[in-house]
């Protein structure tokens, strides 16, 4: 993790899939903020590459068209993007053509000496073909990365093979495996209140808390997606990985320094310690839901077995919740409520942390949980929920929030996830990007639900769009005495 915010070394970034989506309304929008902060230097070029056939500037004006719908206007600076335009270069190139990586070996090659980063913004089908394209086009220098999406892989054996053909070119020090969530500055300033403060420490653990929940609701069904999403299905295509990562982030043990090896190690210990949820535990343990047809601000939205291009009868999960358990000393006994789903209410990332009650009330108040409330999406915000007296006579405890407002205490623009990721990979740190390890450790753990579910034939229960998932998902965290988020208003 960087903790300067120094320029960034020379650098040639190779964008393959540059035409696509990611690229178009995350990435080079990521970029061009870096460059008006500052913090790319003069040597620092951006090569797209894609089939489609355009110039450089018929590619600068797709990329502004994007920019200027991706951009606030009042972040958007014409004279910052003008300089930032001359950065960016389009070359035409199938990736899957050997020779078409002639073009990109005549540009590169006047530059041996800079950093090289590979980002493969293209269907996962594609990485191994193109981590041989530079390889044979001998575009590998001991300064190349190469940073990848998601998904990794269906299941553990894909994951591995995808790792492996990545290792037949690079290094796991020039592997860069995105979880765009580690970006976020609030992921990063929960590292900062649990080893920056010593007040949490003492009551990270079982003895004080309770239980710990994370939320990733969207409010957007499958929209456009249903080819690929029928195939994954929100275990796979949330769970694995960003719910995974929110968990690993909150158990880990304090790493012994901020370097990426220490970091990772810690993150691959809790991996290793969840509690695996086997054979019939499945039923117990997880729920899987799918919305039906509902009605969501006032829209009405369409079930997703009748959305287009999703199979009649599909039982592709399109909500999941799992109680998930720590096998550590720290952790032991206590359940981490893990929930994502499609089509909620809301769109809304949460972790919420509810700490034990007192052991004895002396005052006049419902309940007495504590909370900490990490909030990454839509604002990305931290309270804490304590009690205190209302005004008035009597003796009455209330909750009220600490907040912690970022926006006003530090008064700089928040950075979006991907300028983070973008700069830490240039620069070289590995600390928010997966090692092979975790990606393993985190499928181990995914498969025999999978496996579960399907030997024990269980079923997406229904609920409706626009609500925040089946009633078997409330049933599951009461019966450990607790209750999602929206069951707490004061939350
Ligand atoms: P996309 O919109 O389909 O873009 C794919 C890109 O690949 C296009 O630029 C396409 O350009 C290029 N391409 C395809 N075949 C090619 C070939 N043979 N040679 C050269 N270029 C080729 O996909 P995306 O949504 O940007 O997603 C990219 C990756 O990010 C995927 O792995 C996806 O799973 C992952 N991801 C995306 C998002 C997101 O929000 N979009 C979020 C998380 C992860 P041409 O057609 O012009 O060749």
């Amino acid at each position: 993790m960087n903790p300067t915010d120094a320029q960034l070394p020379p650098f040639d970034l190779v964008l393959f899939g540059g035409t696509g989506d990611l690229a178009l309304r995350k990435l080079l929008p990521a970029l061009y903020f870096r460059h008006h902060e500052g913090q790319l230097p003069d040597q620092g070029r951006i090569i797209c590459v894609a089939r489609s056939e355009l110039s450089s500037q018929e590619f600068i004006a797709m990329m502004e068209e994007a920019a200027r719908r991706h951009i606030n206007e009042e972040e958007f600076h014409q004279s910052t993007w003008e300089t930032f335009c001359q950065r960016v270069e389009y070359l035409k190139v199938d990736i899957t053509v050997q020779d078409d990586y002639q073009k990109l070996s005549d540009v590169l090659s006047a530059h041996p000496d800079r950093v090289r980063v590979f980002y493969l913004s293209t269907a996962p089908g594609l990485f191994r073909r193109i981590c041989h394209g530079v390889h044979e086009a001998g575009l590998v220098s001991p300064l190349s990365r190469v940073a990848l999406e998601k998904p990794l892989g269906r299941d553990l054996e894909s994951a591995l093979q995808i790792n492996d053909e990545l290792a037949e070119v690079f290094t796991e020090k020039q592997i860069y495996r995105i979880d765009h969530y580690l970006g976020k500055e609030t992921v990063q300033n929960l590292m900062a209140l649990r080893f920056g403060n010593s007040l949490f420490e003492p009551l990270w653990r079982r003895e004080h808390i309770r239980d710990v929940q994370i939320t990733i609701a969207e409010s957007l069904g499958v929209e456009g997606r249903a080819g690929y999403y029928d195939q994954t299905g929100a275990l796979r295509d949330m769970v694995q990985n960003h719910l995974l990562q929110l968990l690993v982030i909150l158990a880990m043990e304090p790493p012994i320094s901020i370097d990426s090896d220490c970091i990772r190690d810690e993150k691959i210990k809790v991996l290793r310690a969840l509690k695996p949820i086997t054979g019939k535990d499945v039923t117990k343990y997880t729920v899987r839901g799918q919305y039906k047809a509902g009605v969501l601000n006032g829209e009405p939205v369409v079930a997703y077995r009748d959305a287009d291009g999703v199979p009649p009868g599909s039982n592709t999960e399109t909500y999941v919740a799992i109680k998930a358990e720590i096998d550590s000393w720290r952790w032991k006994g206590v359940p981490f409520f893990l929930r994502t789903g499609k089509s909620m209410p809301e769109k809304r990332t949460e972790i919420i942390i509810n700490f034990r009650s007192v052991p004895h009330s002396i005052f006049e108040m419902p309940d007495s949980t504590n909370r900490l409330i990490i909030r990454l999406q839509p604002e990305e915000m931290i309270k804490l929920q304590i009690f205190a007296k209302g005004r008035g006579d009597a003796m009455r405890l209330l909750p009220v929030n600490l907040d912690l407002d970022f926006d006003q205490a530090f008064k700089k623009r928040q950075m979006i996830a991907y300028e983070r990721l973008l700069s830490d990979m240039i620069r070289g740190h590995q600390a928010l990007f997966n090692h092979r390890d975790e990606v393993a450790a985190a499928w181990k753990w995914i498969d025999p639900i999978i496996a579960g579910w399907e030997d024990y034939s269980v079923a997406s229960q229904m609920y409706s769009a626009g609500t925040w998932g089946p009633a078997a998902a409330s049933a599951l965290i009461a019966r450990d005495e607790c209750g999602w988020a929206e069951e707490h208003p004061d939350v």
